[in-house]
């Protein structure tokens, strides 16, 4: 451990660089280590071809000689402390809350107390995480650490929105380089996936390695299928119950996340009934918020109210605008084929 005097001080880099390094300290074991971060303002959205939900991004306005460093977006947006093992993305790692993140007395004790990372699976992968290292094999155990990470505690105490949502990000970050594997910067606004990603390789070896942590992890996945599964199967369970889903908005958005795994499974019928039900949810709610938002706003607190109604009522007509639109794709899909 450095014996620097901030724990957290910054080497903020080059200000147009999409990345810097800095040492952060672990919000559960104090540690401070150097971390790889990402600006997430400089990356836009790169679409895929026919498919209304599947995006990925590239670096907006750099180029890799700006910056030195061959990282794609999907290799970033998660730290890691190598110390404990805690693995969670860099907005939730850095503004850490112990009462609101909703597992995290179990986290505690699996990770501090009972040393989780001195035992498989955690322990290779946190071995493979060197700090700030950057090459792919580190990028891969740090996703798979996020995933391992949220399923030490024993099932029924599980948070399965959180699986659900690093099982996405491991899922995306295999799109990216099995099956992408595309320039990363100056790209057009949407691509195809090619026939093979020409960055597919850069995984083999790390893959063939964390195959052997099969004995500790059976179901670890080592592949975007594999990520997918899981990512859809957490999404499922959290709707089911009901967890996190405080609010109608919140639960929404929880069906949308898992709209978007399974329109990739190619579920049709799970995708149809899904689609459905976030329409007709997404309408009443619509209805209900702009019907509060005409309500005259008399007080700066009142504006306040209001600017966040509007902004609910914006994220909810992304998510009706998209659910209709993949209802009727799915239509003319389903004529086509016949
Ligand atoms: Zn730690």
């Amino acid at each position: 451990m450095d014996a620097a005097p901030n724990k957290t001080a910054a080497d903020p880099g080059p200000l147009h660089a999409p990345v810097y390094s800095a040492r952060i300290e672990c919000p559960l074991c104090h540690e401070a280590e150097r971390q790889i971060l990402v600006r997430p303002r400089r990356t836009r959205p790169l679409r895929i071809e026919g498919d209304l939900f599947r995006w990925i991004p590239v670096w907006s306005g750099s180029r890799p000689a700006d910056f030195g460093l061959d990282l794609r977006p999907l290799d970033l947006g998660l730290l890691a402390c190598t110390a404990c093992g805690f693995t969670e993305s860099q907005e939730t790692y850095r503004t850490f809350q112990q009462g609101s993140y909703p597992n995290s007395r179990t986290l505690v004790q699996f990770l501090i107390h009972k040393g989780a990372v001195h035992y498989e699976p955690l322990k290779t992968l946190a071995e493979a995480v060197r700090a700030g290292a950057a090459d792919p094999g580190s990028r891969l155990a740090l996703h798979l650490m996020a995933v391992a990470v949220q399923l030490l505690p024993p099932p029924e105490i599980r948070d399965e929105q959180r699986i659900g949502l690093m099982a996405h990000r491991l899922a995306r970050f295999y799109t990216d380089r099995l099956l992408y594997g595309g320039p990363c910067w100056d790209a057009p606004d949407s691509v195809s996936l090619p026939a093979t990603s020409p960055l597919a390789s850069t995984l083999d070896e790390p893959i063939r390695r964390f195959e052997g942590l099969r004995g500790s992890w059976p179901k670890i996945p080592l592949g975007y299928d594999g990520a997918l599964d899981l990512a859809s199967h957490g999404y499922g369970r959290a709707a089911a119950r009901g967890f996190a889903g405080k609010t109608p908005l919140r639960r929404l958005e929880l069906d949308f996340a898992r709209l978007q795994v399974v329109s990739e499974t190619r579920d049709m019928e799970k995708l149809r009934a899904l689609l459905m039900g976030i329409l007709t949810q997404s309408r009443s709610l619509l209805e209900a918020l702009r019907k509060e938002a005409s309500l005259p706003a008399s007080s700066l607190e009142g504006l306040d109210a209001l600017r966040k109604l509007e902004d609910q009522i914006q994220r909810l007509r992304t998510m009706e605008r998209k659910s209709s639109e993949a209802l009727q794709t799915l239509a003319s899909d389903a004529r086509g084929g016949a």
